[in-house]
C-alpha cells in the first residue's frame, strides 16, 4: 500500500437558520447572508489544506486512496465519521436519527449515532436527550399536536468539557449557549419531529419509526488512561482528550495505527511533522487527518495545547 502523509483539512461553513453571522472568536468568518450554524471539519467537500493533496476534497481523497487513508480492506468506502462544530444561536428542531438497521431498510448504508463535546457553554445552556421516563408513544404524538413536545423531553444542562452520547433512536434537541464538537456516523438521515411551531417540514412517520423511548443517551464521565482521558468509547467512535505541555513529545499519541485518526485542536496550536512531508500547523478549531498508511509522525505543541484524538471503530 502506498504511504500517504498526514494533512490538515480546510473547514467548510454551512448556513443554518439557527446559526450566527459572525463566528469570532472561533473562526475568522463573517457573512452578510444566511447565518452559519455548522462548520464541517471532515465533510466530503472539505479539501486538504496542506501537502500534495492540497485542494483535493475528502471524498476524492477517500475514493482514490481509501485503503491508505482508512486502513487495509476499506478501499471504496466513504469517510466513516463526520466531525462538525455546532454554533446554535437559536434552539435546533427536535429530531431523531435511525439506527443502521432502519437506515438499511430505506436503502441507506448506515444510520446515525453521534456524540457532542462541549467546547464551551454559557450558563443555562442545555440539550434535550430523550423522552421523559414513563411517557408513551401516544403522549409524544399528542404533545406534537398540542405544540408542547419540549415539555415531554429530558433537558440536561451543559457545561464546558461535557461529553454527551446520543445513540440512534434518541429524540434530541440542542438549545442555544453551547459550542459543540459533534462526531457522528457519516449519514444525512435526520428526521425532524417538532420545530416549536416554526414552519419547516416535519418527518413524523419516519420519526416515530426511528424513535426509541429507552436509549443509552446521556453524559459520559471521562476515564483516565495513562497520560490522557478517554471521553467516550462507543461502537462507532472513540474520542480522547490529551493535554500537551511544551516540549512533551506525546509518543503514546503518535504511535502508528492501522486505522485513520483525526487530531482536533481544542486549545492552543500544534505542529505536525514527520518524514516525507512539510511540517504544518494545526490551529485551534482545525483538524488534521493521520492516514492509516502514514509514516512516522510527531506532534509539537506551541505552548500548552488541548487536543482531541478521534478515531472510528467497527470500520
Ligand atoms: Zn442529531
Amino acid at each position: 500500500m502506498q504511504a500517504i502523509s498526514p494533512f490538515r483539512l480546510a473547514p467548510y461553513f454551512r448556513t443554518r437558520i439557527w446559526g450566527f453571522p459572525d463566528l469570532a472568536p472561533w473562526f475568522d468568518f463573517k457573512t452578510e447572508g444566511e447565518p452559519i450554524g455548522e462548520v464541517w471539519l471532515t465533510g466530503e467537500m472539505c479539501v486538504a489544506a496542506t501537502g500534495p493533496l492540497q485542494g483535493t476534497s475528502l471524498s476524492e481523497i477517500t475514493s482514490q486512496h481509501g485503503a491508505a487513508i482508512l486502513g487495509a480492506g476499506h478501499a471504496g468506502e466513504e469517510f466513516p465519521l463526520l466531525i462538525k462544530i455546532l454554533f446554535p444561536k437559536e434552539k435546533l428542531s427536535v429530531q431523531v436519527h435511525p439506527d443502521d438497521a432502519l437506515a438499511q431498510k430505506f436503502g441507506e448504508p448506515r444510520g446515525k449515532t453521534e456524540c457532542w463535546y462541549a467546547l464551551d457553554a454559557r450558563p443555562g445552556a442545555k440539550v434535550a436527550l430523550g423522552i421523559k421516563q414513563g411517557a408513551t408513544d401516544d403522549q409524544v404524538r399528542a404533545s406534537i399536536d398540542a405544540a408542547n413536545l419540549e415539555d415531554l423531553l429530558d433537558w440536561l444542562p451543559v457545561e464546558k468539557g461535557d461529553m454527551i452520547y446520543v445513540d440512534a433512536g434518541t429524540v434530541h434537541a440542542i438549545g442555544p449557549g453551547a459550542v459543540l464538537l459533534e462526531t457522528q456516523q457519516t449519514s444525512d438521515l435526520t428526521y425532524r419531529m417538532y420545530d416549536y411551531g416554526r414552519p419547516r417540514e416535519l418527518h413524523l412517520e419516519k420519526s416515530f419509526e426511528a424513535m426509541r423511548l429507552q436509549t443509552s443517551a446521556g453524559k459520559v464521565a471521562p476515564r483516565n488512561e495513562n497520560d490522557h482521558q478517554v471521553l467516550i468509547d462507543e461502537k462507532y467512535f472513540r474520542v480522547e482528550r490529551w493535554n500537551l505541555a511544551v516540549g512533551v513529545k506525546a509518543e503514546a499519541l503518535t504511535q502508528p495505527q492501522p486505522y485513520v485518526q483525526m487530531i482536533f485542536v481544542a486549545e492552543g496550536a500544534v505542529t505536525v511533522s514527520g518524514d516525507g512531508f512539510d511540517p504544518f500547523v494545526v490551529e485551534r478549531c482545525q483538524l488534521a487527518v493521520i492516514p492509516a498508511a502514514s509514516g512516522p509522525w510527531s506532534i509539537q505543541p506551541k505552548g500548552a495545547a488541548e487536543i482531541m484524538r478521534i478515531v472510528p471503530q467497527s470500520l
